[in-house]
């Protein structure tokens, strides 16, 4: 839509008009043949409807219009027009190009951003600065801010539990995997319900052994021995082989033995240290006569993911086992 004739002190010659419009051309578009102009906002409103020149009715599609010459463009430029806001009282005259730049700082535009100095310290438009009530703004804000922090707990409840199923997922990994243990055969996966007696078998085995071994308290934790040598540890697998450990775990539970292998609340001396006074909660077997324990995850799932290595660790100590 262009600009109303009426706002402009000059004579404004008839190829400066809109066809559609008839007002003074605001960025204006010509058709290619025939170069009759339009506002750019007058033609396209025009060609949605039928795609034809508004003047001849020849055909004529958005993408054939094209940029009036430079010529037409200086002599818009230069007409001289009154500032929208002359009822608000400018009497501003200002060339049409410079129109834009005196809008945007023009102080009787009614719509100009001002800030309340009543308390609130919003910014607000100037026309509705004598409707404004601080208390209703800020009440309006703290709305606002509510429901977008209500959406945020939505989301965060939708992560949670998204997690909480990946958690689960994984356990049910974990079961698979024990059970690939015993049966060590890839056509195992799915499991087929003819399969199912023999995780049971393997954790009943486990359970058997685990109850032929005594508990044992250590009394020195700071005695173990977190980086054992192949000595030691051939003489540890064969205590622990002779008490009947299933052969099926005892490789794992060797390796297990070595702080590289260690979960993250035991990995490193400092950490160690740090959680000292959790250790007194583990369950922990005696191999028998060794300065040793295991610790299985069956028993210790009380510990935490943190503490436990499945199936099982072992610990071996200079002293201290009772
Ligand atoms: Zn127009
Ligand atoms: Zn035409
Ligand atoms: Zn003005
Ligand atoms: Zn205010």
């Amino acid at each position: 839509m262009g600009y109303d004739t009426a706002r402009f002190t000059c004579s404004v010659d008839e190829e400066l008009l809109c066809a559609i419009c008839k007002s003074v051309l605001e960025d204006p578009l010509q058709a290619p043949a025939c170069e009759h102009a339009f506002c750019a906002g007058c033609i396209h409103e025009w060609l949605r409807h039928q795609q034809i020149c508004p003047v001849d009715r020849r055909g004529l599609t958005p993408h054939e219009l094209k940029q009036v010459p430079r010529i037409l463009k200086n002599l818009l430029s230069k007409l001289t027009v009154k500032c929208e806001n002359e009822r608000h009282g400018c009497d501003g005259v200002v060339r049409l190009d410079q129109l834009h730049s005196h809008l945007s700082q023009c102080e009787h535009n009614p719509k100009r951003p001002v800030q309340c100095n009543q308390g609130c310290g919003l910014v607000v438009p100037f026309d509705e600065l004598s409707q404004h009530n601080c208390v209703r703004e800020l009440n309006n804000l703290i709305q606002n801010q509510n429901f977008k922090q209500e959406q945020l707990q939505a989301q965060i409840d939708e992560q949670r539990q998204q997690l909480n199923e990946q958690k689960r997922e994984i356990q049910a990994l974990k079961e698979m995997i024990r059970t690939m243990r015993v049966i060590n055969l890839p056509q195992a996966l799915p499991l087929l319900p003819s399969n199912l007696s023999q995780p049971d078998h393997y954790v009943n085995e486990i359970h058997q052994w685990l109850r032929g071994l005594q508990s044992a308290r250590v009394t020195r934790w700071g005695g173990m021995i977190s980086t054992p040598d192949a000595v030691l540890q051939a003489v540890i697998r064969r205590a622990l082989a002779d008490s009947g450990c299933p052969p099926t775990i005892l490789n794992e539970l060797m390796e297990n033995a070595h702080e590289r292998r260690w979960p993250p609340g035991l990995s490193t001396l400092e950490t160690r240290q740090l959680n000292r006074r959790r250790y007194e909660q583990y369950v922990c077997r005696r191999i028998p006569g060794k300065q040793a324990v295991v610790i299985m995850a069956c028993e210790n799932e009380h510990m935490g993911e943190s503490m436990t290595l499945d199936p099982g660790l072992v610990m071996i100590f200079a002293h201290g086992i009772e």
